[in-house]
Order: C-alpha cells, then sequence, then structure tokens
C-alpha cells in the first residue's frame, strides 16, 4: 500500500517529469507526497566558509527551498496532501535518511536533474540513491514517461 511518496527535486525540468508522475500516483493510490531538496554540503566551503549559519541564509539554501515550494504549489493545486523539506548535506545519503525517518512508501525522483547528461544512463545522485542501503522501493521517472 502506497501512503507516503519522497519525492526528491532539484527545480530541474526533468525533475518535474517526476513531480507530474508523482501526482498521477498520489490520487490514485490517495498518498500523500513529502517534496524534498537537499543543499549539497560539498557548496558550503565554495560561499561561506565553514559558517554554518552564513550558509543556512545562502542562495543555495534560497534556491532549494523555492524548488520545494514551486513543487509543493503544482501538488496542492492538484488537491494531493503534501509536506515540504530541505536538508543539508551529500544528496542521495540525507535522501534515503529522509525516506527512512518519514516512513515513505516509495522514492519517485527522474533519471536525470539539472546536469541532464543523457550520455549518462543515470544521474549520479539517482544512481547512488539506488545502490545505498535501504529496503524502500525508489521508482525513477524516465524522459518522454507517460502520465
Ligand atoms: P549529475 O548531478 O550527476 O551531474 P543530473 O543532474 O542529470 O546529473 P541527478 O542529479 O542524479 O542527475 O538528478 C536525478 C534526480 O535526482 C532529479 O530528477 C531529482 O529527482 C533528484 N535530485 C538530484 N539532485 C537533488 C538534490 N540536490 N535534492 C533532491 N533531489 C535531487
Ligand atoms: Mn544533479
Amino acid at each position: 500500500m502506497i501512503k507516503k511518496i519522497l519525492l526528491p527535486t532539484d527545480g530541474s525540468d526533468r525533475s518535474m517529469d517526476a513531480v507530474r508522475y508523482a501526482i498521477s500516483l498520489a490520487k490514485q493510490t490517495n498518498a500523500s507526497i513529502l517534496v524534498l531538496s537537499v543543499v549539497d554540503e560539498r557548496f558550503k566551503s565554495i560561499e561561506t566558509a565553514p559558517d554554518p549559519v552564513a550558509f543556512m541564509e545562502s542562495a543555495f539554501v534560497e534556491s532549494a527551498k523555492t524548488y520545494v515550494e514551486a513543487a509543493e504549489n503544482e501538488i496542492k493545486k492538484e488537491g494531493v496532501t503534501v509536506d515540504k523539506s530541505v536538508r543539508i548535506g551529500i544528496p542521495a545519503v540525507e535522501i534515503v535518511k529522509e525516506a527512512e525517518k518519514s516512513e515513505v512508501d516509495l522514492i519517485i525522483m527522474g533519471s536525470h536533474g539539472r546536469t541532464g547528461l543523457q550520455s549518462a544512463l543515470l544521474g549520479s545522485v539517482t544512481m547512488s540513491v539506488i545502490h545505498r542501503e535501504t529496503n524502500i522501493p525508489v521508482l525513477i521517472v524516465r524522459k518522454g514517461v507517460k502520465i
């Protein structure tokens, strides 16, 4: 039974395909959606050196909030129950952590994201998520998916 879906997003067009797919599945199963964007902690050194407070207020965190809110609005518009989360860390690690903590039944993510390099079969975040140890299923939304 699918009651709760984790939807990681990086705000890219490709991840918006996953948003649309998740909305459709949530409607069919009466599930809720938890939208998550992870700010890569490796950006910390670029923007604010080691100051964690400054990083929390940085453009990286601000844009993650924007992506999450954009997805939240799309989902709300369709009448699906939605919650949101922004985390800082290694994206694939945080995605699986959030999935376990929130006890979701399914993770839905795009095959590609912001980089969108089609020569790679899967983007590195998706690749890492499917290789991590968890018993939560992962559904990968590929380009040209029919919804
Ligand atoms: P790469 O990042 O390896 O250069 P890419 O950007 O094309 O390639 P991924 O980053 O793996 O591919 O993106 C695939 C999917 O992973 C996205 O559609 C999105 O669902 C999810 N994702 C990627 N980055 C994040 C992030 N920082 N936070 C949450 N979800 C993410
Ligand atoms: Mn990426």
